[in-house]
């Protein structure tokens, strides 16, 4: 078996180390690892350290840690953004090579008429450090079939626009990174939060345009607190206790649409997860993009096992 095998499972989970794992967190790696697991794959972790501005330092190994302390271990060396630099710059290369990126001077307040989105250079400081995009062209329509979420398409033009590949202060863009380690990971099964929903169009335009595969895509609801907004406030935006991640680990299995029943009684973290994998019905992830999840964590947290 290569590593470019199409008929292998291979998942990853890509945090950025902008502070500790919480449960909301833990639902992507936890559903990535069971799915991973479920079709007798691969799971990888990558640290998508790219964004120094917002890192927490130390952040990226106490989420390993944590992984670890509940049994997920990448099945690979873990990889990190920071080392890769060539792979972008090669990217881009190409991109800006092929007609497919242009550099743009445009800033902020140039866009702002247009609601942000870059369809025509408006810039008015030609002495602007340029930015890089990809042009996407008019009537740019992306539809994918996620795994979860049904059908999704996005008129990649007029939602989103050029999409930045690297900003203007030098820093890689999540968009082209992402693209370029998934694919360089030979990653078949792209397991994460609906956040990144209206994300993968725009990667999947990338990878057109990169000549590389476009893997599976499935996006996993989001928690939120129970009047819907983002669940910063929540009980469940708290980190994960390293010393005792199993209440955090039953809620983010019964945030997957799992029975709670059957983590019922075991108080051991290695058990709990070999009857996680085990009792994993993927049919029973919720097709949802969000999920109001507070009260139930209320009741893993008290202690109920
Ligand atoms: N690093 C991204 C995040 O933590 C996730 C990227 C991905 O899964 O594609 O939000």
């Amino acid at each position: 078996m290569t590593d470019t095998d199409p008929s292998l499972y291979r998942g990853r989970f890509a945090p950025s180390p902008t502070g500790r794992l919480h449960v909301g967190s833990l639902v992507a790696a936890l559903g990535s690892w069971l799915l991973a697991r479920h079709h007798g794959g691969e799971w990888l972790i990558r640290v998508e350290d790219l964004d120094p501005p917002r890192e927490v330092a130390g952040a990226a190994q106490v989420q390993l840690d944590t992984l670890a302390a509940l049994g997920m271990v990448s099945d690979r060396p873990v990889v990190w953004q920071s080392t890769r630099h060539d792979l972008y710059a090669d990217a881009l290369a190409r991109l800006l090579a092929d007609g497919h990126a242009f550099e743009c001077r445009c800033s902020r307040s140039d866009l702002a008429a247009a609601g942000g989105i870059h369809r025509a250079c408006m810039a008015t400081d030609p002495a602007r450090r340029p930015a890089i995009r990809l042009r996407v062209p008019d009537g740019t329509e992306v539809s994918f079939d996620d795994g979860l979420q049904g059908v999704v398409v996005q008129r990649v033009d007029r939602e989103v626009g050029d999409v930045v590949l690297r900003r203007a202060d030098g820093f890689w863009a999540y968009q082209l990174a992402v693209v370029v380690d998934d694919a360089g990971q030979a990653v078949t099964d792209v397991v994460r939060g609906a956040d990144l929903l209206d994300s993968t169009p725009r990667q999947i335009l990338l990878q057109q345009a990169l000549g590389l595969r476009t893997p599976r895509y499935l996006h996993l609801p989001l928690i939120v607190d129970a009047d819907g907004t983002k669940l910063s406030k929540s009980i469940a935006s708290l980190p994960i206790d390293h010393d005792a991640p199993l209440p955090a680990l039953r809620t983010a299995w019964q945030a997957l649409g799992q029975a709670a029943t059957a983590l019922d009684g075991i108080t051991a973290v290695k058990a709990a997860m070999q009857v996680a994998q085990r009792e994993f019905a993927p049919e029973c992830l919720p097709k949802v993009t969000s999920l109001a999840f507070a009260a139930a964590h209320n009741n893993a947290a008290a202690g109920a096992v």
